[in-house]
């Protein structure tokens, strides 16, 4: 299948990330995407240049304010004079909007720039440097190109996105994601009608985002398979079995947690449930939320799957017959990362043909 890319993605270094207060290395690196790019330019894949898409796209998942922030955010910093005293090199929240604070009332844009970083970002991993929003909206470019080749007839399309999108929701951003590449794909497939699109997320972390954008939405089937956030992984306070979605959305969602320490018969048992959920449900685009954290040795999740339980979930995502659209999300062991993604994308392009 096409693969979309952008050398724009290299302009987000995070710098790291600030956990529990400290600042550690981080692992969503630019170095993930080269190491996906190698592996499939190795198996022969066919390159397209991500295009770029107009705003609009990007704002049929995003509120507009945040849009807005994430556009400015890192000029704002630097003009408000913040890397030079107290000397942050990226822009990093400290005080919070938390909803208790306001009695209901709409919280008020702070005057202080410093102050302004906690407005739309809910965690202190997700940090924004000089080139983080050209590459964010780049990868938005990608998921938006692979679903436009898949809207002109290819059977499916791979978005090798980066910075991943999964966790960011419609008016906040962490766990590093700033754009939901993904959701995005997902709103601008729906256009084709005849039926819901489904998300299936792969990822070993529960797709918060996508969830919240999608939660009351009846056109879009959101399933994820993840670690279990009530076992401690992140993102703690979402992710389990009883959130299935609201209003004309009620039923729409569907979340299966893992316990630490599954493996391929029990995370590929949930990938099948999620594939037969969709078809029963009429779906009929598909989006592929391709983390690849889930593997064996992945620094950042305690599951535990294989690179043939990899390329049999593909199999299993592509024989529902379904155009399908491909975007990477998460995956931090830089050894294994673009061997998992081939044999996932060759287990799809497999279960098409059988
Ligand atoms: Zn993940």
């Amino acid at each position: 299948m096409p693969v979309v890319w952008s050398d724009r993605h290299h302009l987000h270094e995070p710098g790291g990330e600030f956990w529990v207060g400290v600042r550690t290395p981080g692992s969503e690196l630019p170095e993930r995407a080269e190491r996906i790019r190698d592996a499939l330019l190795e198996a022969g894949a066919r390159f397209v240049d991500a295009e770029a898409h107009p705003d609009g796209a990007v704002l049929a998942v995003h509120d507009p304010a945040m849009v807005a922030y994430l556009a400015s955010a890192w000029k704002e910093w630097e003009a408000a004079g913040l890397t030079v005293d107290p000397g942050q090199d990226r822009v990093v929240p400290y005080v919070f909007p938390h909803p208790g604070l306001f009695s209901g009332r709409p919280p008020a844009v702070p005057a202080a720039v410093a102050a302004r970083a906690g407005r739309f970002a809910f965690d202190t991993m997700t940090l924004i440097g000089p080139g983080t929003w050209e590459a964010a909206r780049s990868a938005v470019d990608a998921a938006l190109t692979a679903a436009d080749l898949v809207l002109g007839g290819a059977p499916a399309a791979y978005a090798c996105c980066r910075p991943p999108g999964h966790h960011a929701t419609r008016t906040c951003f962490g766990g590093s994601c700033y754009l939901n590449n993904a959701a995005a794909a997902a709103a601008r497939l729906r256009e084709t009608g005849g039926g819901p699109v489904a998300v299936i997320d792969v990822d070993a972390h529960h797709g918060n985002g996508t969830q919240a954008i999608f939660y009351e939405d009846p056109g879009v089937l959101v399933g994820s398979v993840h670690v279990d956030p009530g076992a401690g992984w992140f993102p703690h306070f979402l992710g389990f079995a009883a959130e299935t979605g609201a209003g004309p959305g009620g039923g729409a969602n569907r979340n299966l947690p893992l316990a630490p320490g599954a493996a391929d018969e029990e995370w590929l048992e949930a990938v099948g449930a999620l594939v037969a959920w969709a078809r029963e449900c009429g779906a009929q685009v598909l989006v592929v939320a391709l983390g690849v954290d889930a593997a064996a040795g992945d620094p950042e999740s305690p599951l535990g799957v294989t690179p043939d339980g990899f390329r049999a979930a593909g199999s299993a995502l592509g024989a529902l017959g379904l155009p399908t659209v491909v975007v990477q999300e998460g995956g931090y062991d830089l050894s294994a990362i673009g061997p998992l993604v081939r044999e996932a994308l060759t287990g799809i392009e497999e279960g098409m043909r059988a």
